[in-house]
């Protein structure tokens, strides 16, 4: 056998994996690592002790990569409670008070996204928006993925 043989075994092998890799679409492929690494990011991040605020407002990976949302300097500072609300200025004693000029409550960023009546407008808004853009990704579907939005706080 000797060199011929490991030729043959070589060729074996190269034919073998041809065959798999032709009965699989790369889109399969594609797909599958795609799901696997989705399921680890969202397993790290259920497990992380860290962005515990971050969590509460994108609790699941898939949904939020499913969201056309576009990063802003303050929508970041927003959901990492880093925004400049009265409760985190407060906090670091730069002002006297966390009240809300609406008078219903401290300004904390939960307060802002759902409580404050200031906001009632933009919220209602807002929510009709993703609604559109639900209906736009899957106009047969019911809506499940803006339900903690569209449905305000829990
Ligand atoms: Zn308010």
């Amino acid at each position: 056998m000797g060199h011929y043989g490991n030729e043959l075994a070589k060729e074996a092998t190269k034919n073998k994996e041809k065959i798999y890799i032709k009965n699989i679409p790369k889109s399969q492929i594609v797909q599958q690592a795609t799901q696997q690494s989705i399921e680890k990011w969202q397993t790290q991040w259920g497990q992380t002790t860290k962005g515990l605020i971050t969590k509460q407002f994108l609790p699941n990976i898939k949904e939020r990569l499913r969201k056309r949302i576009q990063l802003t300097p303050n929508l970041t500072a927003i959901v990492t409670v880093h925004g400049k609300t009265k409760d985190y200025l407060h906090r670091f004693r730069i002002i006297d008070s966390s009240e809300c000029p609406c008078g219903t409550g401290n300004q904390t960023v939960e307060h802002l996204i759902y409580e404050c009546p200031k906001l009632q407008r933009e919220r209602e808004r807002e929510r009709e928006r993703e609604r559109e853009r639900e209906r736009e990704r899957s106009p047969n579907k019911k809506h499940s993925k803006t339900r903690y939005l569209a449905e305000g706080k829990k």
